[in-house]
């Protein structure tokens, strides 16, 4: 089975790396940027996605890049703690979660698919076109510094983010992605390690919110590199470009007045070597993501808001989903096909739901609830939010992203068992 990746990042990587590990050999991603130049700041890796990584081979590799969040705690705009729960090894999982650099992860990635895939990845090669063939199989066209070049496969996968052009050939009428009117102000910083060294904050609500958390170890003079977002209803223009560099002291003055006992939130920002602003859009849920012998992974299928750190980590179970299903099909046109519709119904349903939840701000509802509830403050949280709405929020979450802890430690592996063309009856998604 002769199979095309459209796009190097996240999702197009990870998916090389299990297509190889699921016995699916002929396989090449073809990639936009003449570099793959590890952009971007932090990224979180939730259970459920090093659950993938471990199982793959290739946990030790990234776990050596980034931190292991012990906590996670949400606070009011005065430092107010509203929720506290375990992350990761501390909640009883059996994988960790992991906060890392996008780029450091991204260039890792690169090297254990280059490291696994028989091809180099195309570099300068950005998909343009599909053409579907009578025998079923599928040519995209790739316009690339010297020109055209077409390449006929039995699968393509868009795995292009979330500007996807496969996407855009398959809903031309869809349009640029829909803003929130939020916009978001990405860095990271060297500050003293806060709290125990291992926790990841938040603090505000559906206005005005900071989110903090170490993507490296604390140095020998006590100071780590934290990774913050900022975030606030600003004019802008919803031009979702990942790049774009802007001078931090505003943005720093816009949360002049968030110093908190343990952070020191505007030093944070000002001291940041550099911030990127970028609009908080996602994308609406899609209908159907396969089209003959075609289908979307990652962003490209169901960009999110960054309300609950889905995006690095569903796009790992995508790609761990769509090998398990095409590794156990039978290698006919039939096979493949219906590979690829068991790989959509088993995730965009769910993609679909977790859409909506982090429209309505995900497990970071706590927050904008105490906004409502007790705007000027509060003695105890237990009179604003008790407890048990508190966890029924943080438990919903949990549900809809495929990361109770009971459910996943329990679930049956995505690798595919050597007898593959037994596994038919028992997805485990
Ligand atoms: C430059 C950049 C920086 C980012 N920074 C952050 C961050 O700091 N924090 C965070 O949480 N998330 C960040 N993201 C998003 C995050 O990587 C994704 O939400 C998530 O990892 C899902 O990954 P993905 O592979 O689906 O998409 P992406 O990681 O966006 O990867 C898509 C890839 O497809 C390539 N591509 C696009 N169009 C074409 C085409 N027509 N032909 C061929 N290739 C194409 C892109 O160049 C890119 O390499 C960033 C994404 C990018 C592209």
């Amino acid at each position: 089975m002769r199979i095309i990746i459209v796009g190097a990042g996240i999702g197009g990587l990870a998916t090389a790396i299990s297509l190889h590990e699921a016995g699916l050999r002929d396989v090449t991603v073809f990639e936009r940027s003449s570099a793959i130049r590890g952009l971007g700041v932090g990224i979180n890796l939730l259970p459920h996605a090093m659950r993938e990584l471990t199982e793959l081979g290739v946990a030790a590799d990234i776990r050596a890049l980034g931190v292991t969040p012990t906590t996670l705690r949400y606070f009011t705009r005065r430092g107010q703690e509203i929720w506290s729960e375990p992350r990761g090894l501390s909640a009883g999982y059996r994988w960790p979660q992991l906060s890392v650099h996008r780029g450091r992860l991204q260039l890792a990635l690169r090297d254990l698919a280059e490291a696994r895939l028989s091809e180099p990845i195309r570099l300068g090669h950005q998909l343009v076109a599909t053409m579907s063939n009578d025998d079923g199989t599928e040519t995209a066209r790739f316009a690339t510094a010297a020109g055209e070049v077409e390449v006929t496969a039995d699968v393509i996968i868009g795995a292009d983010g979330i500007h996807s052009a496969l996407r855009a050939l398959r809903f031309p009428q869809e349009g640029a992605p829909p803003w929130s009117g939020l916009t978001l102000w990405r860095g990271i910083t060297r500050i003293p390690a806060f709290l125990d060294g291992r926790t990841m904050i938040m603090a505000g609500d559906g206005e005005q919110k900071f989110v903090a958390y170490p993507v490296s170890e604390a140095d020998a003079t006590g100071d780590t590199l934290v990774n913050f977002i900022a975030e606030r209803r600003i004019g802008g223009t919803g031009d979702a470009d990942w790049n774009r560099s802007v001078d931090p002291a505003p943005i720093a003055a816009l949360f002049r007045e968030w110093r908190f006992d343990w952070l020191d939130v505007p030093a944070a920002i000002a001291q940041a070597e550099e911030i990127l602003e970028y609009p908080m859009v996602d994308r609406d849920a899609l209908p159907r993501w396969t089209h003959g012998r075609t289908t979307l992974l990652g962003d490209a299928a169901h960009a999110m808001y960054p309300n609950g750190s889905n995006g690095g980590s569903q796009a790992i179970l995508d790609s761990r989903t769509l090998a398990f299903h095409l590794a156990t099909a039978a290698d006919t046109p039939a096979g493949i096909e219906k590979a690829l519709m068991q790989y959509e119904d088993a995730r965009r349903p769910a993609m679909t739901a977790l859409l909506d939840g982090t429209r309505a701000t995900g497990p970071e509802r706590v927050m904008q609830l105490a906004r409502e509830r007790a705007p000027e403050g509060f003695d105890d949280i237990e009179t604003v939010i008790p407890l048990s709405e508190r966890r029924q929020i943080a438990d919903d979450h949990k549900a809809a992203a495929g990361f109770l802890p009971e459910l996943l430690n329990e679930r049956r592996s995505l690798t595919p068992p050597r007898d593959r063309f037994a596994a038919q009856a028992e997805a485990p998604l």
